[in-house]
């Protein structure tokens, strides 16, 4: 039986009708950037997360490099971020002149070790960027407390956790600024790219709104230097209708991961550690196994999609070699990289479907 890591189509099926009538009206209305259903998408998305200001943008990426302009970071500044994450996290804050400063995680959940951020605090740093990987918040208490006793900015990378919660609060209300991405493969996908910056500061918010058009204040007058990091209407038309699915997506992922932990007792694998204080959406259902690469196989032989987030920690990128870390400097991280499997996991996925990976994994275990 074929169980494929996301089945897009059988998500486009569920939405199919409304997707196509809100693309259409937005051809009809030739409203193509930003316009009214990006404008009614900010507000839905931050009540939703919580927070009171919705900033649309083209991607995931350019959210984080554009809340760093705005927050005025660039050459000279340092910013911590966790080394075991998508290459955007660090890669935003490079970007922008700035320097990323690398710590390790925690290996139960595989967010920024509270610890290791407060170590790696200088003089020169201007902001924490905490990733709530996988679907589950980082240690947002802890984060914030640090932030604030050092006085930096908090810039939540919640790429993959839309409608996740902490203590029932909203994560993207924690920090100073919070960034989406509606990339295809998220928990809320555009049909295409987006993302969308999140805040509760008023004046923030209007800031970045600037940015997103090249710092224009007035006509063709520019307070800042930003960028063209304006989202595309359909877009926006085709998220609003998703939207409305995402609470029952993001439950059909919970109780898919439910699941999988009843069932994946008693194995050799590690199942992903959820805190009794976390709604975790499960953006990925992530197992640890020292035998990965053999599991893979395994899985593979029985026509199950997996994928290995991820393969090589930030700290050993190619592009940062210029930071200096060396092999053997995050060892969570670093053996995370070698053990870390995700699971398919996407909401339409049949119940024989994941008694197939339950059973495959099950038989592997046994065998070794
Ligand atoms: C997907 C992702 C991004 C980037 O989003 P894009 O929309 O693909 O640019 C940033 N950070 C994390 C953790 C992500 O998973």
């Amino acid at each position: 039986m074929k169980v494929p890591l996301l089945d897009l189509a059988a998500q486009a099926k569920s939405v199919e009708a409304d997707v196509k009538k809100a693309v259409l009206a937005v051809l009809d209305s030739q409203r193509y950037v930003l316009g009214p259903e990006v404008e009614a998408l900010e507000g839905e998305i931050a009540a939703y997360c919580g927070a009171k200001y919705g900033v649309a943008v083209r991607n995931g990426s350019d959210a984080l490099v554009m809340s760093l302009m705005a927050l005025g970071i660039g050459p000279g500044d340092e910013v911590i971020v966790p080394t075991f994450t998508f290459f955007a996290t660090a890669g935003s804050v490079a970007r922008v002149g700035a320097k990323p400063v690398m710590v390790d995680v925690l290996p139960d959940t595989f967010n920024i070790d509270p610890d290791a951020t407060a170590a790696a605090v200088t003089a020169r740093t201007k902001a924490i960027i905490p990733v709530h990987l996988y679907g589950q918040c980082a240690d947002m208490d802890r984060l914030m407390a640090i932030a604030s006793r050092h006085g930096l900015a908090v810039i939540e990378d919640a790429a993959q956790a839309i409608g996740a919660k902490r203590h029932d609060r909203g994560v993207a209300s924690y920090g100073t600024l919070a960034t989406l991405s509606f990339y295809p493969t998220k928990n809320l996908s555009a049909v295409g790219e987006g993302g969308m910056i999140l805040t509760n500061d008023g004046e923030l918010a209007a800031r970045l709104r600037c940015f997103r058009n090249h710092g224009q204040t007035g006509t063709y007058e520019h307070a800042w230097i930003g960028g063209n990091f304006r989202l595309d209407g359909i877009q926006g038309a085709a998220l609003r209708v998703k939207l409305r699915k995402l609470p029952d997506w993001n439950e059909g992922r919970r109780k898919n991961a439910e699941r999988y932990d009843a069932g994946l007792k008693d194995t050799d694998v590690v199942t992903p550690v959820a805190e009794a204080c976390s709604y975790h959406v499960y953006h990925q259902y992530t197992i640890r196994s020292p035998r990965r690469d053999a599991l893979r196989e395994h899985l593979k032989a029985a026509e199950i999609d997996t994928g290995v987030y991820y393969p090589l920690p930030l700290h050993l990128q190619p592009c940062f070699a210029y930071l200096g870390y060396q092999q053997g400097a995050m060892p969570v991280a670093e053996r995370l990289s070698t053990e870390v499997l995700s699971l398919p996991i996407y909401p339409e996925m049949s119940r024989e479907q994941q008694d197939h990976v339950i059973e495959t994994i099950r038989s592997f275990s046994r065998a070794s």
